[in-house]
């Protein structure tokens, strides 16, 4: 048997969650469906132990092709054990859940991923739960925002459209210091660039259906936990009945196996086309935590291994209008929700409307860019395209 802990990151991703002699000496976990699971007798079915998830069971705790990616993810992180969710979302808010109930105050980045919000506002807030805002770049400052019914706080680094990085050490050990548990969404970090329990995270959430899925065709969440924390995550994901199905679980794992060479390549064409894009007449500022120009690059260069192919751009002031016919101009880039895929995305996005806890001042439209797997040349050639665009009706 191989020690898996002592891999290095590549060949444990080639590795986890597999064991081809249990499974007819296939290299891939089969899909294993089914609801029922047959015990041998009453007393063996009668005594199956409740906090025991990663036993078969019942279906909806998942089969062994869940458990391979959930143990892949889990290792490949840094964790104790996780969990697969049908998406993202369900990710999100079923460890919010498992963390608050009437009377709790939670603290929450105000740059977060915009569903998250709005599940705080419409399913927490009229449950008694009070979600404050904090400005992302408040480090160890957090501390002031304690409160003895504080039960969470939550991160999400780089922020959601606007890329602002978080001192999560920092923020992390003033929790700890009162017992307070971190949450943080670490899609952009991915299992591969962010080992988020060495810094100080508590319970990693994923939208699975990004870089881990990397293919834009299955939708998936993971949670990752410490030991301490993961019963009352798992529980909570029971009770509100989430299960993943097989078939995804198994596309997940697929996509799993390649995201070091995908995030690599994708993360050198985004930092060409970043460094491309900051010479450009038409932009202000590109916001990418990778670039040497950025003010997170600091913290992002101590903490993380390496940066998804995900950024801002904001434009000089020109009619948001004029940006929307930029990206119709664009032949490469595709224009819809959700990133991670080998395909190239973007969008342009409005962040005034969202943010409470802090002010954003942009200055022209932001677009949002995901760069895939094309060649970077091609890309920057289709931008200069959209450009040309925005000249002509500026
Ligand atoms: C997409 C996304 C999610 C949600 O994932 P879904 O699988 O689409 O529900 C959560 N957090 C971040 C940062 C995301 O980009």
């Amino acid at each position: 048997m191989i020690d898996k802990k002592k891999l290095r990151r590549d060949t444990l991703t080639s590795h986890a969650g597999r064991d081809p002699q249990k499974h007819a000496g296939l290299v891939n976990m089969p899909v294993y469906r089914g609801s029922t699971v047959l015990f041998d007798d009453v007393a063996t079915y009668e005594g199956r132990d409740p906090n025991d998830y990663k036993v078969m069971r019942y279906g909806i705790y998942g089969t062994p092709t869940t458990f391979a990616l959930e143990e892949a993810v889990a290792q490949l992180e840094g964790g104790d054990k996780a969990v697969a969710l049908p998406s993202g979302l369900a990710a999100i808010t079923a460890a919010l859940a498992a963390f608050t109930k009437a009377g709790d105050h939670i603290l929450m980045v105000d740059t977060t991923y915009g569903p998250t919000r709005t599940f705080c506002k419409r399913r927490l807030a009229p449950y008694g739960v009070e979600v404050e805002y904090y400005d992302p770049l408040i480090g160890a400052g957090i501390a002031k925002l304690l409160r003895p019914n504080t039960t969470l706080v939550y991160c999400e680094a780089p922020g959601s459209l606007t890329f602002e990085m978080q001192d999560i050490p920092a923020i992390a050990a003033a929790a700890h210091a009162q017992n307070i548990p971190v949450l943080a969404d670490n899609t952009w970090g991915t299992p591969y660039f962010f080992s988020a329990f060495e810094h100080g995270v508590d319970v990693s959430i994923h939208a699975g259906t990004k870089y881990i899925g990397g293919h834009s065709d299955v939708l998936l969440g993971l949670i990752v936990t410490t030991e301490k924390y993961w019963l009352p995550v798992r529980r909570a994901v029971a009770d509100y009945g989430f299960s993943v199905s097989p078939d995804d679980c198994y596309l997940a794992l697929r996509g799993l196996r390649t995201i070091g060479v995908r995030m690599r390549q994708q993360q050198q064409s985004a930092l060409k086309i970043a460094r491309w894009l900051e010479q450009r007449p038409e932009v202000l500022r590109v916001l990418y935590p990778a670039l040497e120009s950025d003010p997170g690059h600091a913290i992002w260069k101590r903490d993380f291994r390496g940066a998804a192919s995900l950024f801002g751009v904001v434009l000089k002031p020109v009619a948001w209008e004029a940006a929307g016919a930029m990206i119709d101009a664009l032949n490469l880039f595709g224009i819809g929700s959700s990133w991670g895929g080998y395909e190239s995305l973007a969008i342009r996005t409005d962040v005034n409307a969202i943010r409470t806890a802090t002010k954003w001042s942009s200055g022209g439209p932001l677009l949002r860019l995901h760069i895939g797997l094309e060649d970077a040349d091609d890309l920057i050639a289709d931008l200069e395209r959209g450009f040309a665009k925005l000249k002509e009706v500026a």
